[in-house]
């Protein structure tokens, strides 16, 4: 088994089991060696020892040798000297074995010293030397032998016997000395060199002894590493047994998880073969394990893939893995399969490449679930798209084209169109439709405001709220999907438009497809509706909002012109009063001359003529108050006929745009179209009187060259606001409608302020400030349309309305006024002088009092005097203490005292009923003459008539 970095676990004990035994091994053979050694020394120096031995005893031989050999030579001599004195034969037998002695001897001592040629040559010497003497001794035997004794004896006496013996002994010992010296060189030498053999041995036998000794220590520590070795391995052995046993069992796992692995795991060879298939292929491909093995893998590519194939076996020919990649794979049905793979080399044992395995994992859930939100998100953005695009109209017409146009394009549709629900006809009438829808609208009759039955089954459910589907149109009875059937539609989708839980409308969808729709595609058309509904409920608020708020800023308006005229009113009726006080007595005193029988016709004349001016003026400015008032409460309100009102109003104006106009050279056709059925309204009838005849007026002036002028009544009505039920309103309008010479922008805007005008020195400005006025205390509108030199309408607009009718009060009957005591209270010293002498002539008896609170001083004064004034004359505008005070003062103190309140603010209080509290009667200032006795008259008669 080889471990991951390929290294033999074992290796190390091993190498050093193979050292220690290399190291044992070149231990025993150094002590081999060694005792070789020292056994090779050992025999050298034995060899040696005996060779000295031998040394030793061959010295010995020769000392010998040499000695027998001067023994024979002795042994020699003394037989010839026996020989020669005896001349015994039996001497000669010694002699000669002497002789023949010496010559062993001499040759034994040759041979022993053949190696020392110093011996050899004394040897020599010795040999020459005895070999002479014997010589000699034969010479001598011959001479006694031959010549007897004598002979013998002289030749004994003349030779020189005693000198061969030292020369002998010399030479003798020579050799003696040196052989012994030799011994004693030799037995040295033999000495030194065994004691360099017993060191030697000594040494090397405890070399190798010590050699062994770590041999065999090495060795015993060897065997103890080997065992703990030998341990190790068999624990490792065990190990690897587990992790073999471990390993087989986890290829069984593997093989069985293989097996039943729901992916597909095959394995080819390098050519693409297939080698292995498990049952999760199978069950992929379709392909039996029979089927497969063996085959080319390319049979799982569909063609149009082939080159992916190709490039695979090439990453597999170079040993590398693939991780997951996504492709399709062929079943074995032709069917298609989506899978993710991955690729792995397979190698052999020795690490070969030999194939690959492939792991293939069907993935076309996940691909549907993929494409499912694929297809939610691109609706979702769609969504958004028609939620912006709504987001930026307000309104509903241009709401439904976007969305319709957004749904037919995106989604896509064959048909679409958005139509809303009428509930009482119970019909859907169509808004709008697509515009590649067209042509099928056409064909359908489904185009803009075509109405569209709700059937029974089909969109009566969307009409309730549901979303309809309907799959497979050519099977739903129902006329409205046949209709769409008719123009090759084949399934369509009903989505109600829902807001507040009330339907307004349907968005239809439609396919020439049969089952197109998605459930995803209808819970989209269904949120898509849901924020059309709310898109087009918001654009309805906001055509309220912007109604409410054009409404807000016409009243503001309103309220602003109001405002300003108001301020001018006041203005107004400021010098109102200052001018009714100014002219009062040029009033009272002309009545009270043109009383005067005596007068002289042209003094009467003059004084008329003064008393209609004064008229006049007092009218002007009675008429300038007019427009100023604000409605009271007071204001004597009765049911009116316009129709009637108008009537008598062109009546009365006759002389003016007749006779006068005739008298210009000019015809203005008077027309009057009058509604029959025009509702009553509530109102003043000589306001509205006076109003008409200020319109009539101006409509005569816009025409100096005549035409025709047409009052004309209507009656209207309001439907109520929209969402919220608010009552209908009825309204009864009169419109004056001249085509005369009409007004300009500014003219138009401005009109109706008093003392506006245009006519110069003719106008006053005030008629239409008076019309304004007037139509305010009605709670009635004044509407104008003019057009420069086309002509003006101006329009009453009055709120119809029934209320019983106020009888009006019976005028007070005139007659004479006995003489009373009168108080008269005024602020002006003018108006108090000719009042009283207005009144003084007409026999009264007149106290006056310059002031409110003068005059009650003077009130109080006479009645505690015991002389109370019956009547009391004070003017309402004073400063400090005013008429009301005045008055309130006097009834206070005497109820039954008549008190006539005199104002210059307006003869209008008493038509109003507008008279304060503790007053009797209301006069305007100027006062007149006859208003004067007549009130007095009147409130006389009262009392007399309450007593
Ligand atoms: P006046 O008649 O005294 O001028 P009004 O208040 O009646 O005052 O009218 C104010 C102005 O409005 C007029 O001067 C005239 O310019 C304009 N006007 C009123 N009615 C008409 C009309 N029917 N056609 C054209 N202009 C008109
Ligand atoms: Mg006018």
């Amino acid at each position: 088994v080889e471990t991951a970095d390929g290294e033999d676990p074992h290796s190390a004990p091993d190498r050093k089991l193979e050292l220690t035994e290399r190291k044992v091994r070149l231990g025993f053979a150094s002590a081999l060696v060694c005792l070789a050694l020292v056994s090779f020394i050992s025999y050298l120096s034995t060899a040696r020892l005996s060779a000295s031995s031998g040394w030793v005893e061959h010295t010995q031989e020769v000392l010998q040798r040499l000695e027998s050999l001067m023994e024979a030579a002795t042994d020699a001599e003394s037989a010839q000297r026996g020989y020669v004195i005896t001349g015994d034969a039996n001497y000669l037998e010694p002699f000669r074995e002497s002789a023949q002695a010496i010559d062993l001897q001499a040759g034994q001592v040759r041979r022993l010293t053949a190696d020392n040629p110093l011996q050899q040559q004394r040897l020599s010497t010795v040999v020459t030397l005895v070999t002479e003497r014997l010589d000699y001794l034969r010479t001598v035997i011959g001479l006694r032998r031959d010549q007897g004794l004598e002979a013998a004896r002289n030749e004994i006496l003349t030779g020189n016997g005693n000198g061969f013996h030292d020369q002998l002994r010399r030479q003798i010992d020579e050799m003696k000395a040196t052989e012994s010296s030799l011994l004693s060189e030799r037995e040295r030498s033999a000495q030194r060199s065994s004691a360099l053999a017993l060191a030697i041995i000594i040494v090397g036998g405890l070399l190798a002894l010590l050699i062994v000794g770590a041999a065999l220590l090495a060795i015993r520590r060897d065997f103890a590493g080997r065992m703990r070795a030998e341990r190790a391995l068999r624990d490792m052995n065990d190990q690897l047994e587990l992790r073999v046993q471990e390993r087989a069992a986890q290829l069984s796992q593997l093989a069985a998880i293989i097996e039943s692995s729901d992916d597909a795991i095959l394995s080819t060879d390098l050519t693409g073969h297939i080698t292995s298939w498990n049952r999760g292929a199978q069950r992929l491909f379709g392909y039996t394990t029979d089927e497969a093995l063996g085959q080319s893998k390319s049979m799982l590519t569909p063609p149009e893939r082939a080159d992916e194939e190709f490039a695979i076996l090439e990453r597999i020919a170079r040993g590398e893995s693939t991780d997951h990649f996504e492709t399709v794979r062929l079943a074995k049905d032709g069917r298609k399969i989506d899978v993710s793979v991955s690729i792995s080399p397979v190698r052999d044992r020795q690490g070969v490449l030999v194939g690959a395995s492939k792991i293939s994992r069907d993935i076309s859930d996940r691909k549907l679930a993929e494409g499912k939100l694929q297809a939610q998100l691109a609706r979702l953005s769609l969504l958004q798209q028609i939620t912006r695009a709504i987001g930026e109209r307000q309104d509903m017409r241009s709401i439904f084209q976007v969305v319709v146009r957004t749904l037919e394009e995106h989604l896509p549709l064959d048909f679409c169109c958005i139509c809303t629900y009428d509930p009482a006809d119970n019909v859907l009438i169509v808004i709008s439709v697509g515009v590649k829808s067209q042509a099928l609208a056409m064909e359908l009759a489904l185009t803009q405001q075509s109405r569209v039955e709700i059937d029974a089954d089909g969109l009566a459910h969307s009409v309730h709220g549901r979303l309809v589907y309907e799959p497979d149109i050519s099977r739903v009875a129902s006329p409205f999907p046949q209709r769409l059937g008719k123009g090759g539609l084949r399934s369509m989708v009903a989505a109600p438009l829902l807001v507040e839980s009330k339907i307004f409308g349907v968005v239809i969808a439609a396919r020439t497809q049969a089952n197109s729709f998605s459930s995803g595609e209808c819970e989209f058309l269904k949120q898509a509706s849901e924020h059309v509904a709310l898109a087009a409920h918001q654009a309805q608020l906001y055509g309220a909002l912007q109604q409410a708020y054009d409404d807000l800023r016409r009243t503001q308006k309103a309220v602003m012109q109001q405002e300003r005229l108001m301020a001018l009113g006041q203005m107004a009726s400021g010098i109102a009063h200052d001018i009714n006080n100014a002219i009062s007595p040029v009033s009272l005193y002309t009545e009270s001359l043109l009383e005067d029988t005596d007068l002289s016709e042209r003094a009467r004349g003059q004084l008329e003529t003064i008393r209609r001016a004064i008229d006049d003026v007092a009218q002007t400015v009675s008429r300038m108050r007019e427009f100023y008032r604000q409605r009271e409460p007071q204001l004597e309100m009765a049911a009116l006929d316009l129709n009637r009102l108008v009537q008598q109003v062109v009546d009365l104006t006759r002389a003016r745009w007749s006779d006068m106009a005739q008298r210009r050279g000019i015809v203005i056709e008077m027309r009057t179209e009058l509604a029959p059925d025009l509702p009553t309204v509530m109102g003043a009838d000589n306001e509205i009187r006076e109003a008409l005849t200020n319109l009539i007026f101006n409509a005569i002036d816009a025409m100096p060259n005549g035409g025709p002028l047409i009052v004309r009544t209507s009656s209207a009505h309001e439907q109520g606001s929209y969402s919220h039920g608010s009552p209908t309103r009825d309204f009864a309008r009169v419109e004056i409608v001249d085509h005369g010479v009409g007004m300009d922008e500014d003219t138009r805007r401005r009109c109706l302020e008093p003392f506006f005008t245009t006519k110069g020195e003719r106008g006053t400005g005030l008629g239409l400030a008076m019309v304004y006025g007037t139509m305010q205390r009605h709670g009635a509108d004044i509407e104008i349309e003019s057009e420069l030199g086309k002509g003006t309408t101006m329009r009453l607009v009055f709120p119809a309305q029934t209320a019983p009718a106020v009888a009006a009060l019976p005028a007070s009957a005139p007659g004479e006024v006995p003489p009373q005591r009168i108080l008269i209270v005024d602020d002006d010293p003018l108006v108090l002088k000719s009042l009283r002498d207005a009144l003084e002539a007409d026999g009264h008896d007149l106290t006056t009092a310059d002031g409110g609170q003068a005059g009650i001083d003077a009130f109080v004064a006479a009645r505690s005097r015991g002389d109370p004034f019956p009547v009391v004359i004070t003017d309402l505008g004073m400063p400090y203490v005013d008429g009301r005070k005045v008055s309130s003062a006097v009834k206070t103190l005497a109820p039954s005292t008549i008190v006539l309140l005199l104002t210059g603010w307006g003869q209008r209080l008493m038509a109003d009923g507008d008279i304060p509290a503790h007053v009797d009667r209301v006069l305007g200032k100027p006062p007149k003459l006859r208003e004067l006795r007549e009130a007095l008259a009147g409130c006389l008669t009262n009392r007399a008539s309450a007593a």
